[in-house]
């Protein structure tokens, strides 16, 4: 199966999904995750209709950046502080804001460029000490804070991880809770959610925002990756 079958193919699977759940496929936008993935291969994915790409390292969207043609940038991972005004002016939606001194430091950064950032919160909701993600009883204090405190950051949502079972129904109650957090919030427009395990479960528990790597690109030749 080709990069252009594949996303045909998970194009497709969204569509179904979106439709149990009383939606359209194009109700779920799908965020092709590209770590480890060369430029080409991306291109061939843009090629094919991904309008959307998501990285996990800021250092792979530095060397990335010039070689792939113009889609939107998603950071997807866990993000230092440090790194921030790197990629502040590449990418269009961070996924991954999980504490109030990252949200200030996109603030001071966003500040020095003049825009205002999308960002979505982390929810970490399964409770797994090894992830990233603010806990589901902090989130609205957080979200309350960088609102209070952040003019240059726009909340846009929530995005969480579910943890990899081997059955993706054991993800559904891990997503139907984040949902409940993300209801709260009408003026919120993203629920990322779902990866390419148990994305069709999280489309029929609510997300709109999926982020689909392996699916679409194959096993990624890496070590050290968490999840
Ligand atoms: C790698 C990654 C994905 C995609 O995972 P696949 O199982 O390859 O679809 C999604 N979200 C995050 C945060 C990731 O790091």
């Amino acid at each position: 199966m080709s990069i252009k079958d594949n996303v045909e193919y998970i194009n497709r699977l969204k569509s179904e999904a979106a439709e149990r759940s009383g939606r359209k496929g194009e109700d779920v936008l799908l965020v092709a995750v590209t770590k480890l993935h060369s430029p080409e291969e991306i291109n061939e994915a843009i090629d094919a209709g991904i309008t959307d790409i998501g990285e996990n390292k800021v250092q792979e969207i530095l060397s990335k950046y010039d070689k792939v043609k113009p889609v939107k940038w998603h950071l997807i991972g866990h993000l230092q502080t440090n790194k921030v005004k790197q990629i502040i002016d590449k990418v269009d939606l961070i996924h991954s804001v999980d504490s109030f001194h990252l949200a200030q430091e996109i603030e001071k950064r966003a500040a020095n460029i003049d825009r205002v950032i999308d960002v979505l919160v982390q929810v970490n909701s399964a409770e797994e000490e090894t992830k990233f993600g603010i806990s589901e009883d902090e989130v609205d204090a957080l979200i309350d804070d960088i609102r209070k405190n952040c003019p240059h950051i726009r909340i846009v949502g929530i995005m969480c991880i579910a943890p990899l079972f081997d059955d993706p129904e054991l993800a559904r109650p891990v997503f139907a809770s984040v949902k409940a957090i993300y209801d709260k919030y009408p003026d919120f427009k993203y629920l990322s959610m779902g990866m390419s395990n148990d994305f069709q479960v999280a489309i029929e528990e609510g997300a709109n925002l999926i982020r689909v790597g392996t699916a679409i690109f194959g096993n990624r030749d890496y070590r050290s990756e968490e999840r």
